[in-house]
């Protein structure tokens, strides 16, 4: 009876709320539509760390990055052998307070082994717009931020930035840039690429990697990203950026991080327990309900995403990003037509592209993503709505 009562009350509350004028912000990517999953799990993964532990900088002085806790190292690599996604062998760890910071690291890295500075770096639009920031904010002279790859002309070093499944647009991505010289470097930025959202089709296996707690089990605020590097001297200078950085990263992150890993990893293999189960489930549900609204009206496109047969799940799937690249069929500023629905989206000339494209989290909280559902199936035609 409680329970048929508390259910009432949830299902009371989304109704208000879709009544309601609150704003829906889809702008972040905060990813706490797994939050359901780990409240499942109940204690499983909780974590008690006495009040004498971690209390020292270091974790293992022979180790390139001193300060990554050994167990999260072997859980990585237990993960990635798990799903097939990257290979670990001949790699070095480089653990950081999410791959923001590692990203950031790899730029310091990359660009002070150049013989020339600043070094170039380019992502091919529509790119993630965190790394205009990334590649600009310090006005570092080591490298320039110069935009969007597909033009990129100059001559000199470059660094390329590939995202893959992009965010925003949900494409599989491959370096753009060709050179002759041998020029150039790739960061590839792997956040996105497990088997919940895209199908897993090969073994990842290049100079520099990097991943994030954040978008696999969703524990953003744990800050924890890792970085898989071949060489050793790169992996140094990185080390030294997140050493004058932050002296290392939270040995208490490290742990919560390697217990949830570790569950993962256990699981991945048992249906009704497998967050990857779950999270391709819960992902693929949200695309056909956002495809079923938008198919339904004449107002928005949505990209078709890729069907490929996923070496994790041994079938054919299709890809469930992260973000949905939402676009209005009419030369409009959508981001501003949305806002006016108090729907807050990133607009599309952030990510270097256009602004009737908008990026919004599929990640949200259901309640929130039920109401962005709603508001957005009451716009069947754009002409409708005032400039
Ligand atoms: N790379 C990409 C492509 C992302 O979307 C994000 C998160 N939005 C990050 C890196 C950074 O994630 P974090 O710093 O939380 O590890």
């Amino acid at each position: 009876m409680g329970s048929a009562k508390s259910k009432k009350s949830d299902s009371d509350s989304k109704n208000n709320k879709c009544l309601s004028d609150e704003v829906i912000n889809l702008d972040q990517g905060d990813p706490t539509a797994f939050q359901e999953y780990w409240m499942k799990m109940k204690d499983r993964c909780t974590v008690v760390i006495p009040g004498w532990d971690h209390m020292s900088y270091f974790s293992d002085t022979t180790d390139v990055c001193w300060f990554l806790e050994p167990e999260l190292a072997k859980a990585i690599k237990a993960l990635h052998g798990a799903v097939g996604n990257a290979a670990t062998e001949e790699h070095y760890i480089v653990v950081g307070t999410g791959s923001s910071q590692l990203c950031q690291a790899a730029l310091f890295a990359l660009s002070s082994l150049s013989d020339a500075n600043p070094v170039s770096i380019v992502a091919a639009v529509p790119y993630y717009s965190t790394y205009v920031d990334e590649g600009s904010y310090l006005r570092s002279e080591l490298y320039k931020w110069e935009g969007d790859a597909r033009t990129f002309d100059k001559k000199g070093p470059y660094i390329e930035l590939v995202t893959s499944p992009n965010n925003p647009d949900g494409t599989m991505r491959e370096p753009v840039v060709k050179r002759s010289d041998h020029g150039g470097k790739v960061i590839h930025d792997f956040a996105y690429y497990w088997p919940h959202y895209t199908p897993i089709t090969r073994r990842q296996d290049h100079d520099l990697m990097l991943f994030t707690f954040s978008k696999i089990t969703g524990h953003a605020g744990s800050r924890i990203g890792w970085a898989l590097v071949k060489d050793i001297e790169v992996a140094k200078k990185m080390v030294q950026y997140l050493t004058i950085n932050s002296i290392g990263v939270s040995k208490e992150s490290q742990t919560r991080a390697t217990t949830i890993l570790n569950e993962l990893t256990k699981t991945c293999r048992t249906q009704s327990e497998s967050f990857f189960e779950y999270g391709y489930e819960k992902m693929k549900s949200r695309w056909e309900r956002l495809r079923e609204v938008v198919e339904s009206g004449d107002a928005f496109t949505l990209p078709n995403h890729s069907q490929a047969f996923c070496n994790f799940f041994g079938k054919t799937i299709s890809t469930s990003p992260a973000f949905a690249w939402l676009g209005c069929k009419e030369e409009r500023d959508l981001g501003s037509l949305l806002k006016g629905k108090k729907v807050l989206t990133r607009g599309g000339d952030r990510f270097g592209s256009d602004k009737k494209y908008v990026r919004v989290s599929m990640l949200s909280r259901d309640d929130d993503f039920d109401v962005f559902l709603h508001r957005l199936a009451t716009i069947k035609n754009l002409k409708c709505i005032e400039p």
